[in-house]
């Protein structure tokens, strides 16, 4: 593994962090989760995008740069290092894109990809249901054939659709062979939310924010231009999502790092780094776990780069940023004592940091796929 920075690459970060020097928002944006912050922070996506730094590594001709993943990483500790605000694109640009790249016929890509980079098209994920978490093939929203309108009707219901309320287009999966083995039966679908029998109903977190939603199909009709990969293949494409998301693009350690630094400036400020021998202990645990997980990904690009895809790996890293981001917060609450109830920055982000245990599959289950198939330990 080679950590030394290239001079372009060098280059590329100077430039980057003079522009981001000069743009960022002065100010925090309201939450990208509420109905007038999402719009706030699409008119922020369509600046970066202006500057072609809406998805730096794409090709040029979606609106990239074509940067390496290299590249991409510097990006990303120099966005948060500069205290940009949260990416509303993210579940479209992390997580849908990378597949879109591996299974989306031509057509599809010059489709979609553009205007998801200039924020003109936003994406949620339309996985869970009611009755379907963790065991996520246990879906039983429906797609059925009709041959003679060259297409599908969507059934069913999907929750827990993050910025549904606001997003113009979900990706979700659905049962299209109820006969096959649970796995073998799934279709991914790419779905304007606009779809005649598609009603999009919002509902508010615990935090206060509104952006989850629940979205309800009855005889929703989509043609099969927007199925994406091969039909009765969704569990594998939508495999190809959750890499992206438990993996390397979701959460890039350009974030902790940000966070954990953010937490050392607090310690001084609050003078505990010379009075409280225990605070300081977990402060500099904190950042060294920061530390840690940047090396990790390091050794991920380089992997990656030489063809050797993480595969069920990243589950590790999934737990390990999740568990990271509580301890940090965790950390700066108890710096702040009772005035952490008024000083919303670190409360919201703790808030916050408690669901990623939960969402993109939770701790538990990835437990479970850490231990049957990096470690190879027996089912029961
Ligand atoms: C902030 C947030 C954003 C989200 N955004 C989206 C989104 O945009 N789109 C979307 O589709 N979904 C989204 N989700 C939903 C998320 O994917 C589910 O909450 C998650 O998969 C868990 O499913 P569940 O809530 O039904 O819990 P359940 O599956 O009912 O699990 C309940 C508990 O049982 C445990 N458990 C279940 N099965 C096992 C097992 N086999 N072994 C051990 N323990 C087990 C779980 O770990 C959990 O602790 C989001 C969730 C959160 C919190």
């Amino acid at each position: 593994m080679d950590l030394t920075w290239s001079p372009s690459e060098q280059a590329f970060r100077a430039e980057l962090g003079e522009w981001l020097a000069a743009n960022v928002p002065a100010g925090p944006l309201p939450s990208g989760d509420t109905a007038e912050g999402f719009v706030r922070h699409l008119e922020w996506e369509r600046t970066l995008f202006d500057a072609r730094y809406a998805v730096v590594s794409w090709p040029e001709e979606y609106g990239g740069r074509g940067a390496s993943l290299w590249e991409w990483l510097i990006f990303e500790e120099e966005y948060y290092r500069a205290g940009a605000p949260q990416r509303v694109t993210q579940n479209g640009i992390f997580l849908l894109a990378p597949t879109i790249f591996d299974f989306g016929t031509a057509e599809q890509q010059d489709r979609y990809l553009p205007k998801m980079a200039s924020g003109e098209e936003t994406w949620c994920q339309g996985w869970s249901e009611p009755d379907a978490g963790s065991d996520l093939a246990g879906i039983r929203s429906t797609a059925t054939r009709d041959d003679t309108a060259g297409g599908w009707r969507l059934n069913g219901q999907k929750t827990w659709t993050t910025r549904g309320a606001f997003c113009t287009h979900l990706f979700g999966l659905f049962r299209s062979d109820p006969t096959a083995e649970r796995h073998r039966g799934l279709t991914y679908f790419l779905v304007p939310l606009d779809t005649p029998g598609v009603t999009v109903r919002g509902f508010g977190r615990l935090d206060g924010d509104e952006g989850f939603a629940e979205v309800f199909f009855e005889e929703a009709f989509v043609p099969d231009a927007l199925v994406l990969g091969e039909v009765n293949n969704g569990w594998g494409v939508a495999m190809a999502t959750t890499g992206s998301e438990r993996g390397l693009t979701l959460r890039s350690p350009g974030r902790f790092l940000a966070t954990a630094q953010r937490l050392i400036e607090l310690c001084r400020e609050r003078g505990a780094d010379a009075s409280d021998p225990a605070i300081r202990h977990r402060v500099a645990q904190a950042y060294i776990d920061a530390e840690a997980y940047q090396l990790q990904t390091l050794r991920t690009v380089t992997r990656t780069l030489a063809g050797d895809a993480p595969g069920a790996e990243s589950s590790l890293t999934k737990v390990f940023w999740s568990e990271l981001d509580v301890r940090l917060h965790d950390t700066a609450l108890e710096l702040l004592g009772h005035e952490a109830e008024l000083e919303s920055a670190w409360m919201k982000g703790y808030e916050f940091a408690l669901s990623g245990p939960i969402y993109a599959g939770t701790n538990e289950i990835q437990r479970n796929v850490i231990a049957e198939r990096v470690l190879g330990l027996p089912r029961k």
